[in-house]
């Protein structure tokens, strides 16, 4: 039985951080003419409203996108991800509306490129469907468990493609599924670019998964962690997130030095704000 709904954390600051990096990737990507296929196994509604329903509960889109949107000295690689979010407020002086990570990916494909969307709670997936609707071909909407479906579509055919890996960790087999799904994905295609979201918590699990996730053979991987506040003393909640990405681009280190400390300033909550960047190639 899934009780995540993505909606609820719609634009805070794990979405800005995993959002601006999927960005980066994809455009990256597209540098080559050639096509890419963009896999995502956990992809969610596609689409948030922030006006109503579950994501004015907790408002988390206020310390998160909402800091930014609007702001006129971002560093040039966070503009293409906030120019995307303005795309869909298009006219609007608040925020409506917040891309989940499939419409990112739809705001960078080229007519060749192609989405593989997994989701596997009905309503969700039905909402994505939904969503995705009038594109056609070019994205496909796979009502089913992303982490078993992957060997469906690895290798992918034009041999390009980013994959994000981003479940919700309710459910603490998620951490395990995601080191096993990386081994098949790299056994399958080495060169493929992998991006595992996860929260930072006071878990064991997390890592462990990060310490197993960085002794798997590969061409090379980049480590990137946003923490927002300083992790509560009853050891309860989120505190910040990171990115961990096997095969990165070689622009993405110096990327991620311009842009995490703006983050830093503007979505930190307390004195434990900060970033942390490491990367290893083969
Ligand atoms: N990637 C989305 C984004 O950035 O906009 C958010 C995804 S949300 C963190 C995780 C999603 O995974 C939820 O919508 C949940 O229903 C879905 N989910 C949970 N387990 C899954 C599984 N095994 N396969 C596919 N989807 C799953």
């Amino acid at each position: 039985m899934l009780s995540y709904r993505h909606a609820f954390h719609a634009g805070n600051h794990a979405d800005v951080l995993k959002h601006a990096v999927e960005v980066l990737l994809l455009d990256y990507l597209n540098q080559k003419e050639k096509p890419w296929w963009y896999i995502d196994t956990h992809a969610g509604a596609g689409v948030y409203s922030l006006t109503e329903g579950y994501a004015t509960k907790n408002a988390e889109f206020e310390t998160g996108i909402a800091r930014i949107w609007q702001r006129n000295d971002l560093p040039t690689g966070l503009e293409k991800y906030v120019q995307l979010v303005k795309t869909l407020n298009a006219g609007q002086d608040h925020l409506m509306f917040y891309p989940g990570s499939p419409f990112v990916a739809q705001g960078l494909q080229r007519f060749d490129d192609k989405l593989r969307l997994f989701e596997l709670h009905t309503s969700d997936a039905k909402l994505l469907a939904d969503n995705f609707a009038s594109v056609g071909k070019r994205a496909q909407v796979i009502h089913a468990d992303g982490f078993a479906s992957i060997k469906g579509v690895l290798p992918p055919p034009p041999r390009r493609s980013l994959m994000l890996i981003d479940p919700p960790y309710e459910d603490k087999h998620d951490y395990v599924r995601v080191v096993d799904t990386m081994k098949l994905a790299l056994e399958r295609f080495a060169t493929g670019v992998y991006a595992i979201w996860y929260p930072q918590l006071a878990r064991v699990e997390v890592k462990e998964m990060l310490d197993k996730l960085k002794k798997i053979p590969c061409k090379g991987w980049l480590h990137v962690s946003l923490t927002v506040q300083s992790p509560s003393l009853d050891g309860f909640g989120m505190h910040g997130s990171g990115m961990f990405v096997f095969n990165p681009p070689w622009t993405l280190a110096s990327e991620l030095d311009t842009i995490m400390p703006y983050l830093v300033k503007h979505l930190g909550l307390d004195s434990g704000a900060r970033y942390t960047l490491e990367q290893q190639s083969a």
